[in-house]
């Protein structure tokens, strides 16, 4: 019999001038862009969070930790690639991913295919299964003023 495991993730960016918008993998034409200490892509650092939460083992933070020179401007599709190793060591295979990506600008319409056919391939998932939807803080707090962006997630997991 199997058992079904879910996770949920967040993470938040400050939004930052001369730094690339990395989200899904992709860089996002845009005048500003993720302060961060790896590339900053803030979608999948809050699906990796998802998927760890399945399986109860931590956060990204412990395996990534923003001190070490190994994560420092590290691709996060990387990372998302050796916590799927993780799945499948540990014996977990992944139904769907449910993610909502918060920012005011820009728009993100056009380059969401492309973010989800990168997740989906990383996971050896069905595009079908990788779900990315994008809206805006109504203006309103660090969101809305465009000094941050945010990204959350649910992921399904299945112990095998
Ligand atoms: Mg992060």
């Amino acid at each position: 019999m199997s058992e079904y495991k879910i996770g949920y993730g967040e993470d938040i960016h400050r939004l930052v001038c001369g730094r690339p918008l990395i989200l899904g993998g992709i860089e996002i034409p845009f005048e500003k862009g993720e302060e961060a200490h790896s590339d900053g892509d803030v979608l999948v650092h809050a699906l990796i969070d998802a998927i760890l939460g399945a399986m109860a083992i931590g956060d990204i933070g412990k395996l990534y930790p923003d001190t070490s020179e190994k994560t420092l401007n590290m691709n996060s599709m990387t990372m998302l690639k050796e916590v799927f190793e993780l799945v499948i060591k540990n014996g977990y295979q992944i139904n769907n991913v449910d993610t909502t990506i918060i920012l005011e600008k820009p728009k993100l319409q056009e380059y969401i295919p492309l973010m989800r056919k990168n997740i989906a391939n990383t996971l050896d998932l069905d595009i079908d299964n990788v779900s990315i939807k994008a809206k805006t803080n109504e203006g309103l707090g660090p969101i809305g003023e465009g000094r941050a962006i945010k990204a959350v997630c649910v992921a399904l997991l299945t112990k095998k």
